[in-house]
């Protein structure tokens, strides 16, 4: 999440380009659009071209890297992959996100509203100036919520919007853009991506649309692109919708190893689940399209989710067995085991409670030294309608209340079992390198060092979710002034040992040295005076030190 930076930066080359085609893809997206600004790509139309002159609208200030010469970086990244892409038959897409209200800077009274007919004229100068400056780009992916853009609440201060639906303002806005994109091009396609809509939000929209040279672009459930939770019931409704009306509709999901719910890992690999969500959404009537949506490094060897993705879309009907076999081929006599690591991971990957909280993404930045407070499930917060509504219903956690002991013990659970099924791919996946061929060992251990990383974080909830609930359980004795249970006083005890052993394991494996002061402490405390460690140990609160966002389980001082 560092701004500017690209932690894994895409190389766009005629290489990379054919190498796309090649894998089944007939299209690319010119920018890689993500609110940090890896490397200060463009994200809004404003980031590459002037507004028309004497528009009285406020200008909010813009959130790419600022001065002339930055732009005109970013100006010509644009127009060289455009040529590239041509060349290599691909066709091209540019994203960005309207109306620019710096995210949600100004919350539900943003400067720029889409009710005001001076914001529509704006956006047809814009897209006019943009079909001027890069001629040959096909299609318009435009975000309305995030990517930088934002909307008036119908209940925020805007007396434009005071009192009225989303869906009676956003429609229109939408035409505006289309109608200008198709009569500039008129073989292209506006496509709209309804994200941060409720469900009834969305399907009030689609209601409303003009369809021709519009698409819709979906993320595969209602709350986000994640591998494992795909055509959810609004996906399924929203395209069978769509298709009543004539609307395509693409689907976002992620289709290589690299993807948001594992940054900074980027060389797991989970074929099997990929296979097993491309089955589902080629189920699914109304699709008509399939759009990676994290990114793709086409050239790199070793993405095993990638060679999924292009095996199913030139073979779509093989069975799980097949699929692996065949993409286990190139490992020679190690392919059975390649294949049986496949299939664990698959497993480890699915049982992951990825349900529990969007900010339990980005599992690779996790602390594997916990915090020694009481072990939380942190809520995503955020004020767009559907984190207020329907995407509640694919995560558990969006409101911040205290986590029920059943929550903390589910989530436990299915952290354990992951982590059960990644043990096992790790220990298969040890001797299989040892006796893979030469020019494969080097992508086998790759992807266990990012394996095993997965592994460490998984378990490490595990343990500091479990360790909570024993400390909970045992102050209720304290509480009834009953004697503490030793064989749960050894559970403890065992389990915040297993969590010392499994981070000294990860600093290891990750060549870091990071002493764990405050368990050693705990663990003492806990071996000379259980109660003493009860008052003073996974209690509620912050932890000893910051965890950073995305330790799910640990309280941290900056939340
Ligand atoms: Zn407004």
């Amino acid at each position: 999440m560092q701004r500017f930076h690209s932690y894994v930066p895409a190389p766009w080359t005629d290489a990379s380009l054919v190498r796309l085609r090649e894998l089944g893809f007939n299209a690319v997206q010119l920018n890689l659009a993500w609110g940090s600004r890896p490397d200060d790509e463009p994200l809004n139309l404003e980031d590459l071209v002037d507004p028309p002159g004497g528009s009285s609208l406020q200008m909010a200030e813009l959130n790419c890297r600022p001065g002339p010469e930055a732009r005109e970086r970013r100006r010509a990244m644009i127009r060289e992959r455009l040529a590239l892409a041509r060349s290599a038959g691909l066709r091209t897409v540019f994203h960005f996100g309207a109306p620019y209200n710096r995210h949600v800077h100004y919350g539900d009274t943003p400067p720029n509203c889409i009710l005001d007919p001076a914001l529509h004229d704006r956006y047809e100068g814009l897209i006019r100036a943009f079909a001027a400056d890069f001629p040959g780009v096909d299609d318009l992916l435009v975000y309305t919520y995030d990517q930088d853009a934002w909307l008036c609440g119908e209940h925020g201060g805007c007396p434009r919007c005071n009192g009225v639906p989303l869906h009676e303002r956003l429609p229109p806005f939408i035409d505006r853009l289309r109608r200008t994109w198709l009569s500039l091009n008129p073989s292209g396609r506006l496509w709209w991506k309804p994200w941060e809509l409720s469900a009834g939000q969305v399907h009030a929209c689609v209601d409303r649309l003009q369809v021709d040279g519009l698409g819709l672009a979906l993320h595969a459930n209602i709350a986000e692109c994640m591998a494992t939770v795909v055509a959810d019931s609004w996906f399924v409704q929203t395209c069978r919708q769509a298709a009543g009306r004539g609307l395509p509709v693409w689907v976002d999901w992620f289709l290589g190893g690299l993807s948001e719910e594992v940054e900074p890992l980027a060389r797991l690999a989970h074929p099997l689940t990929i296979w097993r969500g491309l089955v589902k959404l080629s189920h699914v009537p109304g699709i008509c399209g399939l759009k990676e949506y994290y990114g793709l490094l086409p050239e790199r060897s070793g993405d095993a989710n990638l060679a999924a993705t292009a095996l199913f879309l030139r073979e779509p009907g093989l069975d799980e067995a097949t699929v692996l076999a065949r993409l286990a081929q190139p490992f020679g006599a190690t392919a059975a085991a390649v294949a049986e690591v496949w299939r664990l991971t698959s497993e480890m990957m699915e049982r992951h409670p990825w349900d529990c909280s969007w900010l339990g993404r980005e599992i690779g930045r996790a602390a594997t030294d916990h915090a020694l407070s009481a072990a939380i499930l942190r809520p995503m917060l955020c004020p767009t309608p559907s984190w207020q509504s329907t995407r509640g219903t694919v995560f558990q956690r969006t409101e911040d209340t205290p986590a029920h002991p059943w929550q903390i013990e589910d989530i436990g659970l299915r952290c354990g079992q992951a982590a059960e099924f990644g043990s096992q791919a790790l220990r298969l996946l040890d001797s299989a390198i040892a006796q893979a061929p030469c020019e494969r060992r080097g992508d086998l251990t790759a992807w266990r060092g990012d394996l095993a990383r997965f592994v460490r974080r998984t378990q490490s909830y595990a343990y500091h979710l479990r360790a909570t609930s024993l400390a909970v359980a045992l102050r209720r004795c304290l509480a009834d002034k009953r004697p503490l249970p030793p064989e749960r006083l050894v559970e403890l005890q065992t389990v915040l040992i297993a969590s010392r052993d499994n981070h000294a394991l990860a600093c290891r494996e990750e060549n870091r040295e990071m002493p764990w002061l405050a368990m050693e402490a705990a663990l003492a405390e806990l071996g000379r005076d259980p109660s003493g460690f009860l008052e003073r140990w996974l209690q509620p609160g912050p932890g000893d030190r910051p965890r950073g966002a995305f330790s799910l389980t640990s309280a941290s001082n900056n939340t």
